[in-house]
């Protein structure tokens, strides 16, 4: 592996990671995709239909397909928002990103398994990944660009971009359970809905949620609070909803960043993708799309800068990015901060997601990541809901 020098040697095999080396591979680039071999994302799997028609997401990697979500408030209030056209697809994590390592590999790229453990430079100055093999061997991978997507907190992403703090975190766990095939065993649950559960007794700060994926479902909550039990408030879900019997299969955390960094280049050779560039939407931790999208704008960003021989192209990752989701994830930001606050709030926002505009706008939104401003009047309506609610004006 030392000799040959990678047009770019992609770091990590996530959704970020696979889609970038696919691309680039697609594009005629020699790549080498790294993954750490043996551990399964902890995810819930929900992506929307942009990204099963943006990434060509075939069907049969669809576990369930959900055409409802119940927002249950803090007093037990439900209030179901279905999905008006479509669904929303559900993926298990080990055969998704399986799959998508495979497809990659498919189109050209090499895949290298090991844990990336450093980034050095040659003294021609060329990047190296320098990375453990599975007998434990210290292997060497050079690239004229690097492609940095080994998920959440990556300390090669602080090594090769200095200053680089990492976001804030929300700490994500979750259980995934067995769907008993007894009806009675399972009449509290829904293959086709998923709940999302607002109450401060089991985040804090954030959510919980019971999404299902077929014979399977994932369990759990998230939160920022040191110190909060999150397998206690998971078991709290789950006896509430009356999902307790259910076996549990597997028990799983890891962290959500939870703003996009300020940089995602080194302004030479490396750029970042995914969780490693921060990129989940907050107050819905959503972010396997946006590392997908995020894989894609490093892939053609490096390709631009390999074609130039201009390091500045790789900012346009981040450019490119910002400029079609900024404005969703500022808005995002601000609803978590408002409403994730107290109970009282996240009763009034139950509330507001009773109207039918609120839910109209919010499908819009989630499934195809636009910001809808046709409507401006439904706008205008929501605005006002929710400075009454704000304000303590409307009643929960
Ligand atoms: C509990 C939980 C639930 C979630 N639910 C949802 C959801 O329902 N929908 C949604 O859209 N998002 C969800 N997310 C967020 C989503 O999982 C991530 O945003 C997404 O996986 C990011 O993709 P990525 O490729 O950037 O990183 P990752 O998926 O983390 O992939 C990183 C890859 O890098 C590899 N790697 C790591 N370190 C190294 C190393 N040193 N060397 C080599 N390889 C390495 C890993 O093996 C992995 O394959 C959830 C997150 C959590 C924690």
């Amino acid at each position: 592996m030392t000799s040959e020098t990678y047009d770019v040697v992609v770091v990590g095999g996530g959704p970020a990671g696979a889609t970038a080396a696919h691309d680039l591979a697609m594009a005629g680039c020699r790549v080498a995709m790294l993954d750490r071999a043996g551990r399964i994302k902890p995810c819930g799997g929900a992506i929307p239909p942009r990204a099963i028609r943006d990434f060509a997401i075939p069907d049969h990697l669809l576990k369930a397909k959900i055409t409802c979500a119940d927002i249950v408030s803090p007093k037990g209030r439900r209030v179901p928002m279905p999905v008006d056209k479509g669904y929303v697809g559900m993926v298990d994590r080990c055969e998704f990103d399986e799959w998508l390592r495979v497809r990659a590999d498919e189109e050209g790229a090499d895949r290298v398994t090991g844990t990336a453990t450093a980034m050095e430079r040659d003294p021609d100055g060329t990047a190296v990944i320098l990375y453990e093999d599975k007998a434990g061997e210290t292997q060497r991978l050079r690239g004229r660009m690097v492609v940095l997507a080994n998920g959440a907190r990556s300390d090669l992403a602080r090594q090769a971009i200095p200053g680089l703090k990492h976001p804030k975190c929300v700490f994500a766990y979750h259980e995934i359970v067995k769907v008993p095939e007894d009806a009675a065993a399972r009449a509290n649950y829904d293959a086709h809905r998923c709940d999302v559960i607002y109450d401060g007794r089991t985040s804090p700060d954030f959510y919980a949620w019971v999404f299902p994926h077929g014979d399977s479902a994932s369990i759990g909550t998230g939160s920022a609070r040191k110190g909060f039990s999150l397998r206690g408030a998971t078991a709290e879900v789950r006896e509430r909803h009356g999902l307790a019997g259910f076996e549990t299969i597997r028990r799983e955390g890891a962290p959500i960043p939870m703003k996009p960094l300020r940089r995602w280049d080194n302004g030479r050779d490396v750029v970042l993708a995914g969780d490693t560039a921060g990129v989940v939407a907050p107050a819905s931790g959503e972010g396997i799309y946006y590392a997908m999208l995020g894989g894609r704008l490093a892939a053609e960003a490096v390709q631009a800068a390999l074609a130039t021989g201009d390091a500045a192209a790789l900012r346009m990752a981040r450019k490119r990015f910002m400029k079609e989701h900024g404005q969703t994830f500022w808005i995002l930001g601000i609803m978590q901060t408002f409403w994730y606050r107290n109970d009282w709030t996240r009763e009034h926002f139950v509330k507001m997601c009773e109207d039918k505009d609120v839910q109209r706008l919010t499908w819009e939104g989630y499934m195809n990541k636009v910001i809808v401003r046709k409507d401006p009047l439904a706008h205008i309506k929501i605005f006002f809901k929710d400075m009454a609610h704000l304000l303590g004006l409307a009643r929960a």
